[in-house]
């Protein structure tokens, strides 16, 4: 274990080391809380990762963040939790007692996000999901946590959403991606968790004016900041929660396991990253 004179550090393990927001999140968080502590970006490829988790401690590091492509394999070198577990990925590693610990920290990202920008959104009886990727396994264990009723999963490849619904049970309702117009208008939660939007990829087609009055959009995709598919949300005084914000939200826990602070998702830690987010 490391000892306990130098200052803690985490990394974040991808391969390759894209660019990432997350040392600017914890720097920023360090910085405020006076915490003498790291963060940095280790480029870790495939066959070395195994090697590298096993050695984390002896590389003075308290835990990590992981991120493509290691998130399935952190979560079989470790002693995952039940999100971690249902999510089939971690993203999170800490050490409990000696043990490599596991955890998906997606899964709170996308709910305290919500809770935040858009509190009663819980009583939604009908939520419907857009997208069965991995991004959609964490929303959808949330939603399930969180006690909502039905969950209508629909996804271009339809088998993708049957399989996820297989795993999830009888709350989540695959449905073919035509099936989205007519499910619009008893949706009281509307998630797009598909890339679709993304910079660069293609627009998401979704009438907004066929949802209920009292409905909520959260859209995962954060580049750009504000998606078309919220703009017309809010342009139709609908609640919701943007990827950005559950980026942030998803951030704390793992703070707060490796530097024994819970720090704060605050406007001015998200004009921080949205500056950079603007500039690159
Ligand atoms: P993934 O596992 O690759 O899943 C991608 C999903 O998008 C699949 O459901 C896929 O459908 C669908 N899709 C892609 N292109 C499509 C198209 N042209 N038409 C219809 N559906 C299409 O990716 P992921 O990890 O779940 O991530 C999904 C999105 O969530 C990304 O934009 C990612 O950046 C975002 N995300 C954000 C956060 C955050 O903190 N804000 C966290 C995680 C992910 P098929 O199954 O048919 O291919």
């Amino acid at each position: 274990m490391t000892s306990g004179r130098k200052p803690r550090a985490a990394c974040l393990i991808g391969w390759p080391a894209a660019h990432s927001r997350s040392p600017l999140i914890h720097h920023y968080w360090l910085r405020r809380l006076g915490i003498e502590g790291g963060y940095v970006i280790e480029a870790v490829p495939p066959d070395e990762f195994q090697d590298f988790v096993f050695r984390l401690s002896l590389r003075g590091f308290v835990g990590a963040n992981v991120t493509l492509p290691h998130k399935e394999r952190a979560l079989a070198l470790s002693k995952p939790d039940e999100r971690a577990r249902a999510v089939g990925a971690a993203n999170t590693l800490w050490y409990a007692d000696g043990e490599l610990c596991s955890t998906n920290t997606d899964v709170e990202g996308f709910i305290n996000n919500l809770d935040a920008c858009s509190g009663g959104w819980d009583k939604a009886e009908d939520a419907l999901v857009l997208g069965a990727g991995g991004a959609s396994r964490a929303v959808v264990f949330g939603l399930l946590e969180r006690g909502i009723r039905r969950i209508h999963l629909a996804n271009r490849t339809m088998e993708r959403a049957r399989a996820l619904a297989d795993q999830f049970g009888a709350s989540v309702l695959p449905v073919a991606w035509d099936a989205v117009p007519d499910l619009l208008p008893r949706a009281g939660l509307l998630v797009n968790t598909t890339s679709l939007g993304m910079h660069g990829q293609p627009p998401l087609e979704i009438d907004v004016g066929r949802l209920p009055s009292g409905a909520v959009v959260a859209d995962l995709v954060y580049v750009p900041l504000e998606t078309p598919l919220l703009a017309a949300a809010q342009a139709r005084g609908l609640g919701t929660a943007d990827g950005l914000g559950m980026l942030l939200h998803q951030a704390v826990r793992g703070f707060e396991l490796w530097f024994g602070q819970r720090p704060e998702v605050t406007a001015e830690l998200r004009a921080v990253v949205e500056a950079d987010l603007t500039n690159t």
